[in-house]
């Protein structure tokens, strides 16, 4: 008889973590380590390449077809270390054809309810974990600063604080009850930090950051998200002062890791390492290159396969150690055993696909979530139409009164890509699903209207006007990084034969429904914009279908804020869609008859101009004036903007104890009447001015919010709670502290002065 075979201890689950991670590391080979670093790109299929020969330990991109092969051929390697697999599932699994896609990042922030986007997160996380993904590149805690980036459509806003809030929720809907939950996703945070300060709205530029100013409003969302249990980080592509994100030890190891005791994995952004060599030119080669990265306290080195051979020539040439390498090694290896992969490598599940992808429990999420993503900026009594229908209980609206035709016009009006806007199939970053999601899972708000409209309303339909030339559509490039890369873009030209059918679509209508904003090739990385205007021959036609004398109400559907025409600006109505995902073009329909109330509040604010930018609320005070000698900087919609059908009054703010100690809390309660016939979902807001500062600071800045329910005709009393440790700034030595003095709390339905109320109170030391 033999002796009983012992299983290795990292094989065995009842071993403790740290054993497990130590007896695999000590078994591994130079290039098995470098292996578990890599997170290569699988969209173009080389399996055998990137998990038999590179022995990549995780993958972005991999088909859902070749998901079961990329599992198993881990598990033939050598030690059989399962594979990590992450993707960019950002308002939904992007690039899983028929999955529930909810209203972009943005659009989620109009709701302000961290609640809900917790929800949200989950049912992501669902169905994210039926398909063999364990992680995703979200949520992105970027704060936006010029409306320029492409990008802006991937944030919840400007405001740290309501970054914060809405990320934290984010990230424990995805991680569920940790990670050891089979329906846990792993959330990766990005992009730490800084990348969105960008130079002229240009992507990935030098950004103009001091540690000062990474730490008064960049760095808040990052160190909520490490308190809320965030097991993973993404960096930027950003430079900062001369050094390359991927190289800034000060923020990886002194800030994450040391001040926030962060001990989760990090990921580079897509070849961070190659950039550093080709692009930002601070390395002479890929060994280099690699061994600064892992040097500086990277774990997964996304996209650079030149790093397999660049980290095993560093340790050769002495540039790194290998006890550096073996570090992120660990940490990686211990992600994999807290995910239980070495168990059960979660490989795609087609039952629980077919019972969550999709499903209709998501789709009323998701409905819900689109409703609340919705701003109304303008109303001049027009909506709700006809004062406001009622369902008839199968969710289209019932007769009543005079049947009505609505003109749906524009080149939004039926794009379901406009719809779901970037990081939604067909948007260019994986090459399977050309042709988007499929066209029966989007209702644009043509589709919405048809299906909600009376039984006896006639819609009809004019597409108007395009955005982008036939051109634009041209032969993409590929960057020295692998990335593809679009043409310029080319605004289409006014077509007069669209013109005139929209015209005359809308004299014959009792109203004009305008569907106009941006599209894909105008959002994005590599698409930043120049100008912020509607482009194509979209003015031309709002300024023709205004000239008809129709009633016009206009809906933007787009991926960021754009400067309006007149024609826009005096329209009848007009309502923000930051594109609303799946179920946005029925939400928008029920919003039109009234069959919803509007509650979306704006988490940016809109230029009136580009040369406005940036245009953000909470701006260092201390200017000298505060116009343009040819502009006004008022914002033409301010941060925290957004009407309702009814309305709402503040008054009586009253801070019940003035005199706060620094660890206590402000404590105040406001009066809200609604004085309207309709319901009202008010998000009440709670800005801090902080009156004498060490240091400029700015003038106000979001430090609470809540939301309160007021039926038609009523009154209630809302307590606003700030506690006194929010009242802080940064000091010019870079400490964040609370400075004793006088404040003033100010309370009131968003951003602007003129509709707060403000009360005093004092901080003592
Ligand atoms: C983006 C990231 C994204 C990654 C993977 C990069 O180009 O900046 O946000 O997660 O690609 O697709």
């Amino acid at each position: 008889m033999g002796q009983p075979v012992h299983p290795a201890t990292y094989l065995d689950p009842e071993a403790a973590v740290e054993s497990r991670t130590e007896d695999l590391l000590s078994r591994m080979i130079l290039p098995e380590k470098v292996g578990q670093l890599l997170m290569l790109d699988a969209q173009h299929g080389d399996l055998v390449d990137i998990v038999s020969t590179k022995l990549a330990g995780s993958v972005l991109h991999v088909t859902p077809e070749r998901m079961p092969e990329a599992v198993e051929r881990a598990q033939r390697t050598r030690l059989g270390i399962p594979l990590l697999t992450v993707d960019d599932c950002i308002h939904g699994h992007s690039f899983w054809p028929g999955a529930t896609i909810f209203p972009t990042q943005l659009g989620m922030a109009c709701t302000w309810d961290p609640s809900l986007i917790h929800r949200v997160a989950r049912a992501s996380a669902i169905e994210i974990s039926t398909t063999g993904i364990h992680g995703t590149f979200s949520p992105v805690l970027c704060i936006t600063r010029d409306l320029r980036w492409g990008r802006i459509n991937e944030t919840f806003g400007e405001d740290p604080f309501l970054i914060g809030e809405l990320g934290a929720a984010m990230v424990r809907g995805y991680q569920g009850e940790g990670l050891g939950d089979p329906t846990a996703v792993l959330a990766y945070a990005k992009h730490f930090a800084g990348y969105s300060e960008t130079l002229g709205g240009r992507d990935a530029s030098e950004a103009d950051l001091s540690p000062r100013k990474l730490r008064s409003w960049f760095l808040p969302p990052f160190e909520q998200a490490v308190r809320a249990g965030c097991r993973g980080f993404m960096l930027g592509y950003q430079s900062i002062d001369g050094v390359p994100i991927t190289a800034n030890q000060w923020l990886i190891n002194d800030v994450l890791k040391g001040e926030w005791g962060f001990t989760g994995t990090l990921v580079t952004d897509w070849d961070n390492v190659g950039r550093m060599v080709y692009d930002q030119r601070t390395c002479a080669d890929y060994a280099e290159a690699s061994a600064v990265a892992v040097n500086s306290g990277n774990d997964l080195i996304m996209a650079t396969p030149q790093f397999f051979e660049g980290a095993q020539e560093a340790v050769a040439r002495g540039l790194v150690d290998e006890k550096q390498i073996d570090d992120a090694v660990r940490r990686v290896l211990r992600l994999k055993f807290e995910l239980g992969l070495f168990e059960d490598p979660r490989a795609p599940d087609p039952e629980r696909q077919a019972q969550v992808i999709g499903c209709r429990q998501h789709a009323d999420l998701n409905l819900e979530t689109a409703r609340r993503s919705l701003v109304l900026l303008r109303n001049e009594g027009i909506l709700p139409l006809d004062g406001g229908l009622s369902s008839n209980g199968t969710g289209r609206a019932a007769s009543q009164g005079t049947p009505r035709t609505i003109a749906v016009i524009g080149p939004n009006a039926d794009s379901p890509q406009a719809m779901l806007g970037d990081w939604a199939g067909a948007t260019g970053q994986v090459p399977w699903m050309p042709d988007g999601h499929p066209r029966e899972t989007v209702e644009t708000v043509l589709d919405g209207l048809r299906a909600v409209v009376p039984a006896d309303w006639t819609i009809t339909h004019a597409r108007g006007a395009d955005i982008a030339s036939p051109a634009s559509m041209g032969e993409w490039s590929v960057g020295p990084d692998g990335q593809p890369q679009p043409p310029v873009f080319i605004p289409a030209p006014v077509d007069q034969v669209q013109l005139r059918e929209a015209t005359a679509a809308a004299e014959a209508a009792d109203y004009a429904v305008v569907v106009v904003g941006d599209a894909i090739a105008l959002t994005g990385e590599l698409r930043s914009t120049a100008t912020l205007d509607l482009q194509g021959g979209q003015i031309a036609l709002l300024d023709a279908v205004a000239a008809t004398g129709t009633p016009v109400i206009v809906v933007l559907v787009q991926s960021k804020p754009s400067t309006l025409p007149e024609s826009a600006l005096n329209a009848a109505a007009l309502i923000e869609a930051f594109n609303p995902g799946m179920c946005g073009g029925r939400a928008i329909a029920e919003l039109l008859l009234g069959l919803v109330e509007p509650s979306g509040r704006l988490p940016v604010s809109f230029a009136r101009h580009v040369g406005q930018q940036p245009v953000f609320y909470n701006q260092v005070r201390g200017q000298h004036g505060s116009r343009y000698a040819d502009l006004t900087q008022d914002p033409l919609f301010a941060f925290g903007e957004g009407l309702t059908y009814t309305t709402v009054t503040y008054s009586d703010l009253v801070v019940h104890d003035p005199d706060v100690s620094a660890d206590g809390t402000v404590d105040a309660t406001v009066r809200l009447t609604n004085s309207g016939s309709r319901p009202a979902r008010e998000t009440v807001q709670a800005y801090i001015s902080d009156l004498t500062t060490s240091v400029t600071w700015a003038e106000q800045e979001l430090k609470g919010f809540t939301q309160v329910e007021i039926p038609p005709g009523e009154s209630l009393e809302v307590n606003v709670s700030i506690p006194a440790s929010r009242c802080s700034l940064v000091t010019a030595d870079n400490r964040r502290v609370v400075e004793p003095g006088e404040f003033a709390l100010r309370v009131g339905p968003s951003s602007r002065r003129e509709q707060q109320l403000s009360a005093g109170f004092r901080i003592r030391v």
